[in-house]
């Protein structure tokens, strides 16, 4: 167990686990994008990890940039998306795959591509490492997912608790604590969805 700030986490995703899933992402890239010059897209804090270990194994040509549109403070999401930064390249005509963290409400993920579609990208495509079913509201497919996950909150692997916790190789939930859950996500069934086991 771990301590971040006030709260405790536990183990939950391990670093063969998470290795395993970006392998599997990644030759899923290789197999799509071979011919394709892709600009692979970041959204920053949280995918520093996730991509350069896709990086690692993308086997062909390809191009990388980082954008950061922040939608999140504590352990909940909130519904008011800020502003994309750090958009260089020209995404006109080209292959895009937008790498994430986690997609949680989708509000992030449908803001971002609401900008690079008005860019003329020729496609779009969505990996993420973690999604939460449970949470999501939107329509639009993810094209590659790591894991599917229970609507807890996690850290580790590039996801923060308020700043920290993003240097740890595996994944971490937070501890299952009636009082805890009760105060950051309502009673169960109340909300986005039931937090405590
Ligand atoms: P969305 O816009 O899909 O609701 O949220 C996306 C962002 O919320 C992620 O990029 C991440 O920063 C944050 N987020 C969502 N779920 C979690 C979680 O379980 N743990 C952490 N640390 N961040 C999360
Ligand atoms: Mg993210
Ligand atoms: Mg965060």
């Amino acid at each position: 167990m771990i301590k971040l700030h006030d709260l405790y986490f536990t183990p939950y995703i391990s670093e063969e686990r998470i290795a395993k899933a970006v392998d599997r992402i990644a030759a899923q890239l290789n197999r799509d994008y071979k011919d394709d010059n892709p600009l692979f897209i970041g959204v920053l804090n949280g995918c520093f990890m996730f991509v350069s270990e896709i990086l690692k194994r993308f086997d062909y040509n390809c191009e990388v940039s980082f954008v950061k549109l922040a939608s999140y403070s504590g352990t909940q999401s909130t519904e008011n998306v800020r502003e994309l930064i750090g958009l260089n390249e020209e995404i006109k005509g080209r292959k895009v795959v937008v790498l994430e963290d986690i997609v949680d409400t989708g509000n992030t993920i449908e803001e971002l591509l609401k900008i690079l579609e008005s860019k003329g990208s020729e496609s779009i495509a969505i990996a993420t490492l973690f999604y939460k079913p449970e949470v999501y509201k939107k329509d639009i497919k993810l094209d590659y997912i790591g894991f599917e996950i229970p609507n807890r909150f996690i850290v580790g692997y590039g996801l923060d608790y308020d700043g920290l916790g993003r240097n740890l190789t595996e994944v971490y939930q937070l501890k299952s604590n009636h009082m805890i859950n009760l105060v950051l996500f309502g009673p169960p069934g109340a909300g986005k969805g039931t937090q405590a086991e």
